[in-house]
């Protein structure tokens, strides 16, 4: 199979065997837990995957992760290397510049990501489950090929927009519209905290027709009246660039529309990808977390023994690892139940809220744990812990998937 060639070489012919490469995280690979044997339950495939993932997070992701992140910015050079390690659209197939892999290879490429920071991880989601996804699945033959490629490899990197200034939780009320002016369509309106809008080449853009059907389309930059402005100041995900879509009578090509969806089912789909990727992703960032505290505890000495040694710290570090390997159970469950095609957005709302809120329990509780040292970049609990409260926030609030579960138990909608 030749993408997975390229996950262990690279395109660029870098080696990405595991163990040639410095190993910079603060505890060995080795200690990475699975506590259930899960590994039993993954094939040869999935695991080299992992196992290349892990070895380039080593590399290239943890070396610059800190600075990047105390500077505000993102990792010259992050989405073309996602691209070359085959993590942009890992289930796309392979006629469309992807690597053809199943759902649970891209749940663990998203763990291994997000263990080096959620801002990668997030980076390989937006491209992989929001625009190429929609793309893939409602797109134009023409759309298809002239997008596909290009995104799976990299050189251009996509941005998705339906959250509004007005309207977040509740996208059906969408303000950003168009009308069909004959050879065109023209659109007005704004969207705001798009994941790499500052950066992006396209965006999928979800904005309302004359009819009120909530409708797809492609926009490129430098199209007259999009601007995509960069939203400053945050203390999350701060090695992620968040910006806005602003369009001012954009006149967009007839062919950009994406002809095969209607309604909020097209953007709802898109998310039930990221979210089932999120779902694995954040088992990485509470994994790092972990496994740091592990070993510091081991190490630290206070009152003359390890702090490790003590019964509050343990009670701590058996929590999680409870915590780790119930979440691991049921994103492989839900793995292959997606690879059936039987996965409900219920389910997945399930696992992203649990998943998410068990990280960022592990992550408040593990810098607790490192004392002085866990408010510091040398460790990375500050930063998953600062960067989950975006990850508990988008994609669905943690409240809004807990209503998602309740309607899906009474059939009542408790929403409005
Ligand atoms: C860093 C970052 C990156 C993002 N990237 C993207 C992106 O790439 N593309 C994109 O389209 N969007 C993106 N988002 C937007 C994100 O999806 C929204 O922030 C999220 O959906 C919540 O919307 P909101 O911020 O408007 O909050 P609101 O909807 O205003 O919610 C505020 C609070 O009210 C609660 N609430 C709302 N309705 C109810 C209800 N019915 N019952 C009970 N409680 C309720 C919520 O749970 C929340 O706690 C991003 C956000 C962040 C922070």
């Amino acid at each position: 199979m030749n993408y997975l060639l390229t996950i262990y070489f690279g395109n660029s012919g870098k080696a990405l065997f595991l163990g040639k490469t410095k190993i910079m995280s603060y505890y060995p690979l080795t200690s990475i837990p699975d506590y259930y044997s899960i590994d039993a339950l993954l094939t040869e495939e999935h695991k080299l995957i992992r196992d290349s993932v892990r070895s380039w997070v080593e590399s290239f992701v943890m070396p610059k992760i800190d600075e990047a992140a105390q500077n505000h910015t993102d990792i010259p050079g992050l989405m073309k290397e996602l691209g070359n390690i085959g993590a942009l659209g890992p289930y796309i197939p392979e006629e469309y510049g992807g690597p053809g892999l199943d759902q649970i290879s891209y749940g663990l490429i998203m763990q291994e990501l997000e263990r080096g920071d959620s801002a990668v991880r997030s980076a390989a989601s937006v491209q992989s489950s929001l625009v190429m996804f929609p793309i893939f699945e409602y797109g134009s033959e023409e759309q298809k090929r002239k997008y596909l490629p290009k995104l799976a490899s990299g050189d251009i990197i996509g941005c998705f927009g339906l959250t509004e200034p007005n309207h977040g939780s509740d996208p059906s009320s969408m303000e950003s519209k168009f009308t069909d002016q004959g050879d065109h369509y023209l659109l007005n309106g704004a969207k705001m905290w798009i994941t790499n809008s500052p950066v992006a080449d396209i965006a999928v853009v979800w904005a309302k027709g004359e009819d009120g059907k909530v409708r797809g389309m492609i926009l490129e930059r430098g199209m007259e009246g999009f601007t995509t402005p960069t939203t400053h100041n945050k203390w999350s995900l701060r090695a992620s660039k968040t910006g806005e879509l602003v369009f001012n009578n954009v006149k967009v090509p007839k062919e950009n529309l994406l002809p095969n969806v209607e309604g909020l089912k097209g953007p709802l789909s898109c998310l039930n990808s990221a979210r089932y990727g999120i779902s694995w992703g954040v088992i990485g960032a509470a994994m790092d977390c972990y496994c740091t505290a592990v070993q510091y505890t081991k190490e630290r000495k206070q009152f003359g023994k390890p702090i490790a040694s003590f019964q509050l710290q343990q009670k701590k570090l058996a929590e999680f690892l409870t915590e780790i390997t119930k979440a691991q159970l049921l994103c492989l469950q839900l793995g292959n139940l997606k690879n059936a095609h039987k996965a409900s957005p219920a389910q997945i709302s399930m696992a992203k809220r649990n998943n998410v809120k068990m990280a960022i329990d592990i992550a408040r509780e593990s810098r607790q744990m490192l004392g002085g040292m866990g408010i510091m970049g040398e460790f990375p609990m500050m930063r998953h812990a600062a960067n989950l409260e975006s990850v508990i926030t988008y994609e669905g609030t943690h409240d809004i998937h807990l209503l998602i579960t309740g309607m899906d138990i009474t059939g009542i909608n408790a929403f409005g």
